[in-house]
């Protein structure tokens, strides 16, 4: 760890060591435009100083019991929860997330995290057939992969790293971690307390920097034999072509363009609030924000007018004032890519109910520079436009009426991605009905993003490949093997 005269400089990890690195990138404060860190840009070489340093610290720490891993990262946990103030200012800080999201959701779930995968490792169980089968015993154990890349993205640093970190070291993996080059500092804090944890050297390394540089190096390294992303489907593509020579097994959690179908019986109130969250959290930067919302003709234009209202109630401004909901959005390249699609709205004659050049956002003057956009609410969009068809990951939703059930499944699944739908009725049959022929990963009804760490986590179609979550990352971290036994 270190500090230039300015900025904070962040190392890269390995071995159980801070590692200076001799190129750096600039990581901006996406609140002020200013420079808030300098972060390594790794290449190659220092990709492969982790991978050694990993491949050497796994004979060990893959010996241990499940109990002695659990130990170690339910005392990561410990640190982590101890320190979600300094944690939650600097995600806030480097992402450009409300400070009382980082709080309340960012840094508690990365320390859930390892609590979750220390106590889930320690109860699952495996198979085994009929003793008198063949006159063999037949049964499976399970053994970790060996050093695990884990490649995360920038929306939800620590929570996402933390949510491969975790399941990765808890099955006996050693890994070699690369979060997003534009959102470092949180990882790196935390490298600051694996030694205390009781990580021994070189089970969890972080390199730091860029996709095309440190992330492509370890896809294409040949001692990594899994990897685990979490990222844009665009990314996915190359990670897969660049990792299929070695046969690696991978795991895909990619974007999303989800919808929410409401249904004229919903609880209105219920719904509103939740769809508001659901469409503006964390900027629209989640994956699983909703993006389509699809309403019911009869509640159409009430539905509108009061989402319209919420919307607006949905405060943006500087992200350490604890008022605000939103803050900044993560740069300025990608402020301009998703105001492009209020434009391109426009352009397609749609209408623009609220925010982006609609209503103005004050901001103090040290914030001008920031990347800051207004939750905007769009209607009159046709299901073939860039805007229902594309990941946009900001602030934007459009709204759109149905008459039929048939016809809003087609229309929810008429897009590449299926990731996750929220489904609004008090109509059970109907929640079975729509819930099972979605096109979707996760399905959410009357309420969104409530996770229970043990049910698999993931999408289909361009939305990703392969589950993680309790039983799933098990599987994934780790290679069965089935035993036979003549008695
Ligand atoms: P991204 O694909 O640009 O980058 C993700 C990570 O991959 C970063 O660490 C980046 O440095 C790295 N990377 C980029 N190019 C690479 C390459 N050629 N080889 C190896 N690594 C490379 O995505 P992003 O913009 O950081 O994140 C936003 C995307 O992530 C959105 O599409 C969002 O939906 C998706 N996402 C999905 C989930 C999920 O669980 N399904 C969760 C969060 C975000």
């Amino acid at each position: 760890m270190s500090k230039d005269n300015k900025y904070l400089v962040v190392e890269n990890y390995i071995g159980g060591k801070f590692v200076p690195c001799s190129k750096l990138i600039d990581s901006f404060n996406p609140s002020t435009g200013e420079i808030y860190c300098k972060v390594p840009d790794s290449g190659p070489e220092e990709v492969d100083a982790a991978v050694r340093a990993a491949k050497e610290a796994f004979p060990e720490w893959s010996a241990k019991s499940p109990a002695e891993r659990s130990k170690v990262l339910n005392k990561l946990a410990d640190l982590i929860e101890a320190r979600v103030e300094e944690f939650a200012q600097a995600e806030s800080k480097d992402q450009g997330k409300a400070i009382t999201f980082a709080r309340n959701v960012d840094i508690p779930r990365a320390a859930y995290n390892f609590r979750f995968f220390a106590s889930s490792v320690l109860h699952h169980t495996n198979d085994c057939s009929q003793m008198d089968h063949m006159g063999c015993l037949n049964y499976t154990i399970r053994c970790p992969v060996g050093v695990a890349g884990l490649i995360s993205p920038w929306n939800l640093p620590l929570y996402l790293l933390t949510w491969k970190i975790a399941p990765a070291v808890a099955t006996g993996n050693t890994v070699v971690a690369k979060p997003s080059e534009m959102t470092s500092v949180t990882a790196w804090m935390m490298c600051q307390l694996l030694e205390e944890a009781g990580f021994p050297p070189g089970v969890v390394n972080i390199v730091f920097g860029t996709g095309p540089r440190a992330g492509d190096a370890l896809v294409s390294h040949p001692d990594v034999p899994l990897i685990s992303f979490t990222g844009s489907t665009a990314t996915a593509r190359l990670i897969t072509e660049r990792s299929a020579p070695y046969c690696k097994k991978l795991s895909l959690e990619l974007g999303g363009k989800n919808p929410a179908i409401i249904f004229a019986d919903a609880d209105m109130e219920q719904c509103i609030s939740t769809t508001v969250r659901s469409s503006f959290s964390n900027q629209g930067e989640i994956c699983l924000c909703t993006s389509r919302i699809f309403v019911e003709r009869s509640i159409y234009p009430e539905f509108l007018a009061r989402f319209v209202e919420a919307a607006r109630r949905w405060k943006t401004g500087v992200p350490s004032d604890p008022a605000n909901d939103n803050g900044a959005l993560i740069s300025k390249e990608h402020l301009q890519k998703v105001k492009g699609y209020v434009a391109l709205a426009l352009k397609e004659g749609a209408q623009v109910h609220c925010g982006e050049g609609v209503d103005k956002l004050t901001l103090p003057q040290q914030n001008a520079g920031g990347y800051f956009m207004l939750p905007t609410v769009i209607s009159g969009v046709k299901d073939s436009s860039a805007l229902m068809q594309e990941e946009i990951f900001g602030p934007v939703t459009c709204v759109t009426p149905f008459d039929e059930e048939e016809e809003v499944i087609s229309r929810a699944n008429g897009v590449r991605y299926g990731l996750s739908g929220v489904v609004w009725t008090r109509d059970v049959g109907r929640v079975h009905r729509v819930a099972r022929k979605l096109e979707a990963g996760l399905v959410w009804t009357n309420c969104w993003l409530v996770r229970d760490l043990n049910l698999p986590f993931g999408g289909m179609k361009n939305s990703g490949i392969g589950r993680e979550g309790g039983k799933d990352s098990y599987d994934f971290f780790t290679e069965v093997k089935s035993i036979t036994i003549k008695h």
